[in-house]
């Protein structure tokens, strides 16, 4: 073994890490060759002087969490946010919070009931068939003359009883449509005011009378009764309005359907 060899694996040697074969060799040219054996020598003086106690400091106490604590932090921040994180949770919340509040609020702002759409479909379908001058489709004062012209137009018969004597008399019929179905409109006139009569089967156990409604100038009288509704629409004044929705709910009552 040369010296360049053996300057190779000086270290490795003073690490005890050779095989024996490579430790005798090594043995053998320290002995032989001064250069060598210096540069051992030298080796083994710096390998001491670094085990001395005076090359060491003892760290202060706190350092160790010191250091531990900043791993912690500068790990945390380089870890991606996750969904249920402080951050998260400050927009989170409030957006619960206003959830909850619109549910609780619901049934106050769901729109308005099928009863008050219905009355303002009511006003519409009244203010239609005036504006377009198509009030009926059969037009007659002859109940026997509106009442069969249904037949097979709606699937029911409606109630149709002229007034005339009553002072208001019958003008007509149409087909209407209010309520996703089909309905018969019946026309009475009142002097030059024109009242729209919205027909359509009920439920039978149904016994409903509502107030007088007044939507857009028009009044609104409603009822159901003997498995029929009615919805009375006009802009006559509202006592005269009412007197003929007593007159029409009488003379259903009495006449033969
Ligand atoms: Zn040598």
């Amino acid at each position: 073994m040369d010296c360049t060899n053996v300057q190779t694996l000086l270290d490795i040697y003073l690490d005890r890490e050779l095989d024996a074969v490579r430790n005798l060799e090594i043995e053998a040219h320290l002995e032989g060759c001064a250069r060598c054996s210096q540069s051992f020598g030298d080796r083994q003086i710096i390998r001491y002087g670094l085990k001395t106690e005076s090359l060491y400091f003892k760290a202060p106490a706190d350092l160790q969490k010191r250091i531990q604590r900043s791993v912690r932090e500068a790990a945390r921040a380089e870890m991606p946010t996750p969904w249920f994180s402080l951050s998260w949770m400050r927009i989170a919340a409030p957006m619960t919070a206003a959830a909850l509040v619109v549910l609780l609020l619901i049934p106050f702002i769901k729109g308005p009931s099928t009863d008050e759409r219905l009355t303002e479909d009511i006003v519409g379908s009244h203010i239609r068939s005036l504006m377009v001058n198509h009030l009926a489709d059969v037009p007659s004062t002859d109940e026997h003359t509106v009442k069969p012209w249904f037949n097979g137009k709606i699937d029911f018969s409606p109630p149709v009883s002229d007034l005339a004597k009553e002072g208001f008399p019958l003008v007509g019929g149409r087909l209407d449509y209010l309520n996703d179905r089909p309905v018969a409109a019946l026309v009475y006139q009142r002097d030059t005011h024109v009242i729209n009569v919205f027909v359509w089967p009920s439920d039978k156990s149904a016994q409903i009378s509502g107030p007088i409604k007044t939507r857009q100038g028009y009044h609104v009288i409603r009822w159901a009764s003997a498995g029929v509704n009615f919805w009375v629409v006009s802009d006559l004044e509202t006592s005269q309005l009412a007197k003929f929705a007593e007159l029409l709910k009488s003379s259903v009552a009495t006449s033969p359907r």
